[in-house]
Parts: structure tokens; sequence; C-alpha cells
């Protein structure tokens, strides 16, 4: 019988834990674990309406704090979880505590990937991950000032976007020789490069940083790449990807394989322990290899599929995972996940700003990237989770809806 549930980690898939345990009359007692001195709040705007200053601080918390008052949470904030008695079944916090469960859910997200290196104690480099990173990179971003980004994926280019919106002069140092590579293809990678490019920011691919390079008093002044070029900097944003948060998993003896390992159910190697959200790695059933995804959706979706479980009422996590980034005043939007796709069907014109990649593998629909296209968004979903195998000359005719593109 689960009476006590323990929550490690506050954030985004925490919050919706809380959420569908309540709302499918768990009665037991909620304990909620969090080393931010924040409620679960939503991280996307850190890099884009908080950091331009048009989002309220009090707009991003996932729930406020009635919530968790009127469904019985013992919130504790600004604690963090050092270890795990399995035998026990108990939770050591950082202030001597020991938090007793039935069952423990790990939500413990990821941290970005640190350079190291020359240079890389200097003041004036960001990462960003939280609240308080991009109210510090907000006092940096001042009009006319200079920065470097390292990494041209989802933050690089959300952070160089919102700089520009700031004033702020953007140099992407990016390593590979197209930006987002991992994720998107090569048109649409295009097309982001032309627009970061169109406002005003300078794009480095095939760069390879070498050093920071600081002043007398320890402050970044500039990166130095590989072929001895310099790009000046008041200040440098590090975006090179993120590592799961399993250390504390790592160390309960819990199998982990690139974040901890769960199964469709979120359910660890320890059957009273799940885990959830950007910390975990698991089987996806449609494209049939594990997967570690950082995303809101991810979250979301794990975090209803281990509650359900915990309650004795389990439904295989099998949802067609999607992505989205704002860059500018364009959307993007990734539906499903286009690794192995042997095809790729372009649907509109770049040159329009509104276009549709579609990935398909042996003829099946996988995956679909939509650059500012409503319509093909909404069926989007629909079809890859339907496992389609499109028309191809309706496919690539914009005029066809998407969702007629499919032989009856
Ligand atoms: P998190 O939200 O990271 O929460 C984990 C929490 O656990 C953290 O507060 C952490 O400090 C805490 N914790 C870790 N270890 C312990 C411990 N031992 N004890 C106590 N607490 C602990 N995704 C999208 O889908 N779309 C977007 O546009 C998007 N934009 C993003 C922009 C930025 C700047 C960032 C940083 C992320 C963005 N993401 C986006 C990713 C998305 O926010 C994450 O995938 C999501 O937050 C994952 O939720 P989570 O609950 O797994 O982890
Ligand atoms: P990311 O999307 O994985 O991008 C990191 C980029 O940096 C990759 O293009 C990578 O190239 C490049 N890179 C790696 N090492 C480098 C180096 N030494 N020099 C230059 N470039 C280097 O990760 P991220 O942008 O840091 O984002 C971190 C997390 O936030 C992720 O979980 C992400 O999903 C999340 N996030 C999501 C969104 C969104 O969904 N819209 C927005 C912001 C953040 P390679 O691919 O070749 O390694």
């Amino acid at each position: 019988m689960i009476e006590r549930i323990v929550i490690v980690g506050a954030g985004q898939a925490a919050a919706q834990a809380v959420d569908v345990l309540r709302r499918r009359r768990f009665e037991g007692s909620i304990a909620l674990v969090g080393d931010e001195p924040f409620l679960p709040y939503q991280r996307p705007p850190l890099s884009k309406k908080y950091f331009s200053g048009t989002l309220a601080r009090d707009r991003l918390p996932i729930r406020h704090q009635s919530f968790y008052d009127e469904h019985r949470v013992d919130v504790r904030l600004g604690r963090r979880a050092v270890s795990i008695d399995r035998a026990a079944r108990q939770v050591a916090l950082d202030d001597g505590v020991a938090l007793p469960y039935d069952a423990l859910i790990l939500a413990t997200g990821s941290t970005p990937r640190r350079l190291q290196g020359p240079g890389t104690t200097l003041q004036g480099l960001h990462y960003l991950r939280t609240i308080e990173d991009t109210d510090r990179l907000r006092e940096a971003a001042r009009p006319g000032a200079r920065a470097v980004v390292v990494g041209g994926g989802y933050i690089g280019l959300e952070v160089a976007a919102t700089c520009r919106e700031l004033g702020v002069e953007v140099t992407v140092l990016e390593m590979a020789d197209r930006v987002m590579n991992r994720v998107v293809c090569e048109t649409v990678s295009r097309y982001y490069e032309a627009e970061h490019r169109r406002h005003g920011v300078e794009l480095v691919l095939g760069a390879r940083m070498e050093a920071f390079v600081g002043d007398a008093a320890g402050r970044v002044a500039a990166v130095r790449c590989a072929d001895g070029r310099e790009y000046r900097a008041d200040f440098a944003v590090i975006g090179i990807g993120v590592l799961a948060q399993d250390a504390l998993a790592r160390a309960a003896g819990l199998h982990c394989d690139n974040g901890i390992a769960v199964d469709e159910h979120c359910r660890t190697s320890d059957p009273a322990i799940w885990a959830i959200g950007d910390c975990t790695s698991h089987p996806s059933l449609r494209y049939g290899y594990r997967v570690r995804l950082e995303s809101v959706d991810n979250a979301f979706e794990q975090a209803g599929t281990a509650a359900l479980d915990i309650l004795g009422t389990p439904v295989p996590h099998d949802k067609v995972p999607w992505f989205w980034s704002d860059q500018y005043h364009h959307k993007l939007l990734i539906v499903g996940l286009s690794q192995g796709h042997d095809e790729v069907v372009l649907r509109g014109d770049p040159a329009t700003h509104g276009f549709s990649c579609a990935y398909l593998r042996d003829g099946e629909l996988i995956a679909i990237d939509t650059v500012n296209s409503a319509k093909d968004q909404m069926a989007a979903r629909k079809l890859v989770a339907a496992r389609v195998r499109p028309d191809r000359a309706r496919l690539a005719d914009p005029a066809v809806p998407l969702k007629e593109c499919v032989p009856a």
C-alpha cells in the first residue's frame, strides 16, 4: 500500500506529478524536495520572454503556493537530497532530515555541460538553467554590449535572438557546419542561419573554441578559436548541451544509461523508485531505441506515466514527442524524432517564411519540422502518431493540406 510519496527535484516534471497524483485522488502524503529557492517554474521563458523582460517573474511558477497548500504537499525548497537508503526506503536531505517513502520519484532534471580549459574561470561567463542565471545574464546584456555565444543549439540561438532584441552585439560560435544540426535537417538549419545573420548576428560555423581571454581585472575580454581568430566579448554565454542529473541515483546503485534508466512506465531498477523528465533515458516504443529527451513535453508526459503506475493504473509512455523553439518572431515546432530518416520532403518555400520538412523512413512519416506553419502543425502530430505513409507528390505540394497527403 503506497501512503507516502517523496519527489526529489522541484521542476517541470515534479509539478505535473503532484497534479496527476492529486487529480487521480491519491490521498496519502506527498513531500516535494527542491534545491532551488523557488516553487517549480517554467524554464522556456528564461532564454526568451523572461530574459527580454517582457514576462514578469511572477508568471514563471507552474503553480502558486496556494495549489500546494490546497493539495497538502509538504514543499521543502532550498533543500538538497543527498542520499537514498533503499533498504530503509528513506531519502536524506542536506539539513539532516530523513524522509521515509513507499514510492520515490526522482525528477532531478539536467545540468549544463561545462567547458574546461584556458580562461573558463574568468568573470563574465554565463550558463543558463535557472532564474538566477537569467537575472545575471540580463544584468550583462546592456544595449551596445558585445556577447559571444558558444554553441548554436537551442540555448545559443534563443539567447542570440533575445540579445539582438535587447540591442546587444552577438557572435555565435558553432562547432558543426550548421546550427541545430542534431535536431533539424539542413534546410531548417540554413533558414535559421540566414535569419540570425539578417538580424545582425555574426555566426561562425566550424568554430573550434580554444580559450577565453581575460583582461587585467580577470573578466572575459575575448574568445579565441583554434584558427587564431579572436572575438571581442563583454560577456559570453555557453550553451553546449546538458548532462542528466543522475548522481543521486548512481550513488544509490540504480541502473543508469545516459541518465537514470527507466522503462515505459518510468520504473527504475528499484521497484519502489520511479524517475521522470530530463534525468531519465527511456525506451521509445514508437522508434525502437532508447532516448533521453530534454523537453517540457517529455517531463509532462513521463510525470503522468509514473503517477498512474504508482497508483496501480499503468499506461505505457508512447506519445509522439514534440519540441518548440521561438527565435525572433519565428516559431519552430518539431514533431517526432527524425533520427534514422532516409528522405526529407520539403513543403513550401523557406523564402516565404512558412514551410515544413517531413522526414520519412522506408516511406513512413517519422517526424516533421514546421516553421511558422500553423496549419501543418495541427496535422503533424496526428499523422506522425498514426505512422502514415504519405503520397510524396502530394506531401511536396503545400497547396495540399497535410492531412490530405495520405492515400485513402
Ligand atoms: P527541471 O525543470 O530541470 O527540474 C529539476 C529540478 O531538480 C531542478 O530545480 C534541480 O535543481 C532540482 N534538483 C536536482 N537534483 C536535486 C537534489 N538532489 N535535491 C533536490 N533538488 C534537486 N523545453 C522545451 O520543450 N521547449 C523550450 O522552449 C525550452 N526552452 C528552454 C529554455 C531554457 C533556458 C532551458 C534551461 C530549458 C528549456 N527547455 C525547453 C527544456 C525544459 O525546460 C526541460 O526539459 C524541463 O525543465 C525538464 O523538466 P525536469 O522536471 O525534468 O527538470
Ligand atoms: P543543445 O541543443 O544540445 O545544443 C548544444 C550545441 O552546442 C550543439 O549544436 C553542439 O554541437 C554545440 N557544441 C557542443 N560543444 C561545443 C563547443 N565546444 N563549441 C561550440 N559548440 C559546441 O543544447 P543547449 O542549446 O545547450 O540546450 C540545453 C538544454 O536546454 C537542452 O536540454 C535543450 O533541450 C534545452 N532547451 C530547449 C529549448 C527548446 O526546446 N526550445 C530551448 C532552450 C534550451 P554538436 O551537436 O555537434 O555537439
